[in-house]
């Protein structure tokens, strides 16, 4: 099994860093074909912005949806949240729509704000606390009735699942805590045929 990690802008590298830990082999995604040979995407954190317009020219979007149409999972951080929820606000912005969440971009604050938590998560092997780091994360304002919250923070949701697709408001990969990377390899061992 193998994990792609779109490497257009952001910390993709730490999130390779994260799969090695666990033992997961995966690649860089720089061109939409690349997406042929794995069987889930990582989308990491760093300027929703920046990710969109780089999508666009690469035209990573029709790739995007036939992969998320094949049911292989995807795993957006932070940035990648946004690009992955149904709407986005301050500012609006386009967004994939591929889980029923509405972001709000900035809404912890700005970057000299960014901080470093623990906070209650269920991820299938019994309720525990996870590290979390926050670096001018988005806020998930609004859940539709198929997205199930996985983990929390001061009683918000801050990680999420709608069926094949997870979306995390904080950045796993800077912690050395493999537990949210070690669910999202276990999605893909679950959906995956290749
Ligand atoms: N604030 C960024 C955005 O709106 C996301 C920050 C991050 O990914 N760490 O795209």
């Amino acid at each position: 099994m193998k994990l792609g990690v779109l490497a257009l802008q952001g910390d993709f590298d730490m999130h390779r860093k994260a799969l090695d830990r666990i033992g997961v082999e995966s690649a860089e995604v720089r061109l939409p074909e690349q997406l042929d040979d794995v069987a889930g995407l990582v989308m990491p954190g760093g300027e929703s912005t920046t990710l969109l317009k780089l999508m666009d020219t690469w035209e990573f979007m029709p790739a995007l949806k036939k992969f998320h149409d094949s049911g292989r999972p995807i795993f957006g951080t932070c940035a990648g949240l946004i690009l992955l929820a149904r709407e986005v606000e301050r500012p609006q912005q386009f967004s994939l729509g591929f889980i029923d969440i509405t972001a709000e971009r900035n809404a912890y604050g700005r970057q000299k704000e960014s901080f470093e938590t623990a906070g209650p998560a269920d991820l299938g092997q019994g309720p525990r606390p996870i590290k979390m780091i926050f670096i001018r994360a988005p806020r998930i304002r609004r859940f539709g009735p198929g997205v199930t919250p996985l983990v929390h923070h001061n009683g918000e949701c801050v990680m999420a699942r709608q069926g094949h697709i997870l979306v995390a408001a904080f950045h796993p990969e800077l912690t050395d805590d493999t537990a949210v990377h070690t669910y999202f390899a276990d999605m893909v061992r679950g959906a995956s045929t290749r």
